[in-house]
Formats: C-alpha cells, structure tokens, sequence
C-alpha cells in the first residue's frame, strides 16, 4: 500500500530509533544527520512497523 510519510526535518535530532525499527522506510542522513523516508509503498507488515517508528519518535516528528 502507498501512504504518504513525512518528517519534520526542523525537528528530528537524528537520534536513529525509526531507522532501527524500521530501515526498509527511514534512514539516517549522513550529511544532515536527519532521518528521510526512503521509502513510502509497502506492505502491511513493514506499515506496523512504520506505525511503531512514529509512535516512538521522542520528538513525534514523525507524520503518516
Ligand atoms: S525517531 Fe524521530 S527524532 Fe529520531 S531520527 Fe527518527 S524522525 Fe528523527
């Protein structure tokens, strides 16, 4: 499935926890040191674990 995932770039402190629970959709940006979403088509698997990345963002800068 397709949704739309966006990261409030301003906010995020590149702590990496949704790219430990989810590295098939986010990853760290190694030059801003911000996470980016790689991906945003997938399947209802990777989507729990999407949901659970947002859940456990500290700042929940996280929107989908
Ligand atoms: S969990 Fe939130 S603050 Fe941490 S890298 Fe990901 S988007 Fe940024």
């Amino acid at each position: 499935m397709s949704v739309s995932l966006r990261i409030d770039i301003d906010e995020c402190i590149g702590c990496g926890v949704c790219m430990e629970i989810c590295p098939s959709v986010f990853r760290l940006d190694d030059d801003e040191g911000k996470a980016m979403v790689i991906s945003q088509d997938y399947d209802d698997k990777t989507k729990d674990l999407v949901k659970e990345a947002i859940e456990s963002c500290p700042i929940g800068c996280i929107n989908g």
